[in-house]
């Protein structure tokens, strides 16, 4: 069975292609968006989804999100005192998922199609490929998310030849793509995107806003108190989202705890603020629209449609932009959080040979210019650490590529093939992507002929052969064994090492995360209604302790009715 995986920064949602179309499926809270948070709680009991979100906001140091923004690098995340690499925390998110696909559908699930954003580098692909396989899965294809929204909305279906623009601003990250479509083929020509630009900066900069009126700094903030920060936080993602819809919001200011209570100020927000402080995020959106434009050789009155995907869309002065950018409506028929697993779901279909959807043809483009490192004779003297593009941005693919390179000195019987990826001219501007040594060139004169073929796959995953022309050795390197991705034995290492977390069983998930909620708002509360919220937690504890079906049914409603009159976010 196989499923596909929108693996967002913030939200990740799993879906099926069922006989009817694509259907979503519900988390353990009955939710198709599964946030994209992990946690680890008191008991050291792994938590995943909203429950963990809930606990970040009362104890930042026990829980980890945003995490995708590391996919691909080294960096490690600390969450109660262990350490965890993105991959690990992304296939914690992915196992989370699998067993809700397996729930539903009543039968395991072994294989995915996860979608990435189509800026994401190789580095990042194969962090995601890995991360699938840590969770269990046989990963069959990534796909980029642009081009999963473009399925989804059936844009290979339609009759006429179309130009399409996806416009995806998710949580962390951003990404514009090109489509043609014609004769039931989508043809991508190009995508640009910011991997460092999403709804999360809107948060961050009304957050930083607010410190700012009160004299305090944001670095500041995040250092000394945590806490308050990420109580901030989570007060600006609701204002942020109400003025979507609304011209004013309230931000509760909290304690420097990091709790909120009846004394906190209360910082109102219009809508017209929010533009102002965040108008230099929007303005970043330009460039990659204009490169995406340039890439494809159109100008924006030849685009036909415009789609946008990502929950950040929702902001009205993202829609206006595009209006007064292409003079034209975007096209939000379907909900921009859901779309991309949608069309994952599809793809999932196409790649097991569905019939529904097996005369529908997906092409796709390299997001980078990728090539070698080599040395130039300027004026007789040999200096390296120039970059020669062999395939280049927005290519479509998969494709091959070989080109001849001649080596330097006399002699000389091995080179160094040093990978990169990127558009500066020098090297040093680009992202190195891995090295591999090419041996057995015979001895000779200088300028021995080496054929390097690049051949980039439909998942974005580069391998690269070199071949020494006078003697055929040949030397290969897939871009996967690179310092910064995972080798096989970390692989196995983070498999033990996820495998000694303890994990809730399903069905107590739903009650955990209450739990969780419960505790996050008793901070917020007068003294009157935190008792009265304390005998409810403590009333749901016991029937839980008990495992009476009906008394545990009875203590929950009270809770969460109880719950839902405080919290705008049930
Ligand atoms: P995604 O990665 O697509 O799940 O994007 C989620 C992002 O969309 C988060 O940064 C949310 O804050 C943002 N978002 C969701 N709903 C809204 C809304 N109604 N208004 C503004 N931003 C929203």
């Amino acid at each position: 069975m196989i499923v596909g995986i929108d693996l967002g920064t913030t939200n990740s949602l799993v879906a099926w292609l069922s006989p009817e179309g694509p259907q979503l499926i519900p988390n353990a809270l009955g939710e198709f968006l599964t946030p994209s948070a992990v946690g680890i709680d008191n008991d050291g009991k792994l938590l995943v989804g909203r429950a963990a979100k809930e606990l970040q906001v009362v104890a930042p140091d026990r829980c980890a999100t945003v995490f995708k923004r590391l996919m691909g690098t080294d960096r490690k995340v600390t969450i109660a005192d262990r350490e965890f690499r993105a991959e690990e925390l992304s296939s914690m998110v992915l196992r989370s998922l699998k067993e809700d696909a397996a729930e539903f559908l009543k039968q395991p699930i072994e294989e995915a199609v996860i979608t990435v954003p189509a800026y994401f580098s190789e580095l990042q692909r194969q962090a995601t490929i890995h991360a699938g396989e840590l969770a269990g899965f046989r990963v069959r294809r990534i796909i980029n998310e642009p081009t999963a929204a473009a399925i989804a909305y059936g844009l290979h279906e339609l009759k006429q030849e179309r130009v399409a623009l996806v416009f995806d601003l998710g949580g962390g990250t951003f990404d514009v793509s090109i489509l043609d479509q014609f004769e039931s083929t989508l043809e991508i020509r190009s995508s640009a995107g910011e991997i460092f630009l999403g709804g999360e900066d809107f948060t961050r900069s009304l957050a930083n806003q607010i410190l700012i009126s009160r004299q305090m700094n944001f670095e500041h903030a995040e250092l000394r108190h945590p806490l308050m920060l990420s109580r901030l936080l989570h007060e600006c993602e609701m204002a942020k989202r109400k003025l979507s819809t609304s011209d004013t919001a309230n931000v509760r200011f909290p304690t420097i705890e990091g709790e909120i209570n009846e004394a906190c100020e209360q910082v109102s927000v219009s809508a017209g603020q929010l533009n102002e402080w965040t108008s230099s995020l929007i303005a970043k959106t330009r460039l990659p629209l204009q490169r995406a434009l340039a890439d494809a050789g159109l100008t924006r009155h030849q685009i036909d449609e415009i789609i946008i995907v990502g929950g950040a869309t929702r902001m009205p002065q993202i829609q206006t932009l595009l209006r007064e950018m292409f003079g034209k409506e975007p096209r939000a028929t379907l909900d921009p959080d859901l779309v991309v697993a949608m069309g994952a779901a599809i793809q999932g279909g196409l790649v097991h040979l569905n019939k529904a959807v097996t005369d529908m043809v997906v092409t796709d483009v390299a997001p980078f210019t990728l090539g070698v490192e080599i040395a130039r004779d300027i004026a007789g003297s040999v200096k390296g650490g120039y970059f020669f593009p062999v395939i280049s941005r927005n290519t479509t693919i998969p494709v091959s590529r070989v080109e001849q390179f001649s080596t330097i000195d006399a002699n000389q019987t091995s080179v160094t093939v040093r990978l990169y990826q990127g558009e500066g001219r020098r090297t040093e501007d680009n992202l190195f992507l891995g090295e591999f040594e090419l041996k057995g060139i015979p001895r000779g004169p200088a300028g021995q002929q080496v054929d390097i073929r690049f051949t980039y796959d439909l998942n974005g995953i580069l391998e690269v052969e070199a071949v020494a022309s006078a003697s055929g050795t040949k030397a290969t390197h897939v871009v996967t064994r690179h310092a910064k991705n995972m080798s096989d034995r970390q692989l196995r290492e983070a498999l033990q090492n996820l495998q000694s977390l303890k994990t809730d069983p399903r069905e107590n998930q739903a009650n955990r995360h209450l739990l969780k909620k419960a505790d996050r708002l008793y901070r917020e509360l007068p003294l009157e209604l935190k008792k009265h919220l304390e005998r409810l937690i403590h009333g749901f504890e016991e029937a839980l302790q008990l495992q009476d079906a009906s008394v545990i049914e009875l203590n929950k409603k009270a809770l969460e009715e109880f719950l839902n009159q405080f919290d705008e976010q049930h």
